[in-house]
């Protein structure tokens, strides 16, 4: 069988390696942070994963949460009237057609790497860099890159045709609660769209002590939500979040009443930069690297999809790795499996990227429109689970008014 070597254990890493592992492969998985230093670390991600990408956890029987994790039910948007303080010019909500879940990676992951271990696979504690892929490559019939934002990762050129940014786009933070009073009258990520400010959304999620609910923010750089640069503790860190709720989303600020930090881990916050880099890496010695997920394709969050492009790509690049049988993994075939996975991520990142600037005018209709009609309402909020489902009437402005010509008429 053939001898395959995974650097990064998080969602791609470790669902490509266990989902090898099954198929009977010979599994090397390096990591710089074990089992037990990403559960007593702080929180990565928000993690909002929805119904196809869930799928690809369940079609591997990696869905070990499913029963406990609180299910997401919906999407909701509310915009502020920028001439009545503290009310909304518009917000709606609909159910998705198929619930979506949080699982916190400090339990998830953990979990996955005692699994894989379980199961006889090597797990080696290792930061890995140049030194360390030109071990692995000799060892190995195929190295991939999982490593996330890890710093090895720019060792992957930037793609500069398929990168539109070269700055971070938002201020990034994260602050999970217990206590929150959940939505009525069904669960939801709640986005909160504060134009020039920045965005706040909020869902249930499970953690390390349970069901709780993720507050994400995502300030516009320079802006009043880009504002965590002097936060020194975890409580200074809720008691910024909970002013930002009451500033910026007031409608909110009810259900926060009684709100306390899930534990000092449950805060981060930072910044980067949304990119696309090339999918192969050419050692010193010759031999390649394959990247994945985050390594290549890595989406600002505002958007909440980049879980569940990682699910994605760790099942495009299984089907290809099976697919290949005994051939070699030849240069060709990285780049080819790569355009696979692109076909379906590069309109998550159109999508994505659209967000970060100011919406055009036809887009402003369109969520205005959707506060009028349900079924536009549901429409936007089930592309979230594939995004593919947003063209061409997120991005053409006549095809967004046929599209909502089409649906105001049918609500009529
Ligand atoms: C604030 C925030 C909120 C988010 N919210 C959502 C959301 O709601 N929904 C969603 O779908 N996505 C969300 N994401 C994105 C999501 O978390 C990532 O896209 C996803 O985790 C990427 O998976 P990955 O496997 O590519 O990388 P990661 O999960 O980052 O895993 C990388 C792994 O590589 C390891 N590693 C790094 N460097 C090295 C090295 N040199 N040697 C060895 N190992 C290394 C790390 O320890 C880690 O195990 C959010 C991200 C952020 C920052």
């Amino acid at each position: 069988m053939r001898r395959i070597a995974i650097v990064g254990a998080g969602q791609a890493g470790l669902q490509l390696a266990l989902g090898l592992q099954a198929k009977g492969y010979t599994v090397t998985l390096a990591t710089n942070r074990s089992a037990d230093q990403v559960r007593a670390g702080k929180v990565m991600s928000s993690q909002c994963m929805f119904n196809s990408a869930l799928q690809t956890e369940r079609d591997l029987g990696l869905n070990l949460w499913e029963e406990h994790c609180p299910a997401v039910e919906g999407i909701g948007l509310s915009v502020p009237a920028a001439d009545r303080p503290g009310e909304r010019a518009l917000h709606w909500s609909a159910r998705l057609e198929r619930y979506a879940q949080a699982v916190d990676q400090r339990l998830k992951m953990p979990a996955w790497m005692d699994l894989f271990v379980q199961r006889g696979g090597e797990l080696q504690l290792l930061d890995v860099g140049v030194a360390e892929l030109e071990a692995l490559t000799a060892r190995h019939d195929l190295v991939l890159l999982a490593a996330g934002k890890g710093e090895v990762v720019n060792l992957f050129e930037r793609d500069a045709e398929r990168s539109r940014f070269s700055q971070p786009q938002r201020a990034l933070a994260l602050t999970y609660v217990h206590g929150m009073a959940p939505m009525a009258p069904y669960s939801r990520v709640a986005f909160n769209l504060i134009p020039g400010v920045g965005e706040y959304f909020v869902f249930p999620a499970l953690t390390l002590s349970g069901p709780c609910e993720i507050m994400v923010f995502e300030g516009v750089p320079g802006g009043p939500m880009d504002c965590w640069g002097d936060v020194q503790t975890p409580q200074q860190h809720l008691a910024r979040s909970l002013e930002l709720v009451q500033r910026f989303a007031p409608w909110e600020a009810e259900r926060c009443r009684q709100v306390q930090l899930t534990d000092a881990g449950g805060v981060l916050a930072g910044r980067f930069t949304p990119m696309v880099r090339k999918p192969v890496l050419t050692l010193p010695s010759g031999r390649q690297v394959f990247g994945m997920a985050d390594a290549l394709v890595v989406n600002d969050p505002i958007t909440g999809q980049g879980s569940n492009n990682a699910a994605k790509c760790s099942q495009v690049y299984l089907q290809a790795i099976l697919d290949h049988g005994d051939q070699a993994f030849t240069p060709a075939w990285m780049a080819q499996t790569f355009e696979r996975y692109w076909a379906y991520a590069g309109q998550v990142v159109a999508w994505t990227n659209s967000l970060l600037t100011p919406p055009p005018a036809h887009v402003l209709e369109l969520l205005g429109a959707a506060s009028q009609c349900q079924s536009l309402a549901a429409l936007i909020s089930n592309a979230f689970d594939d995004p593919r489902g947003f063209q061409p009437w997120w991005f053409d402005a006549d095809a967004c008014q046929a599209l909502i010509a089409h649906h105001l008429r049918l609500a009529a």
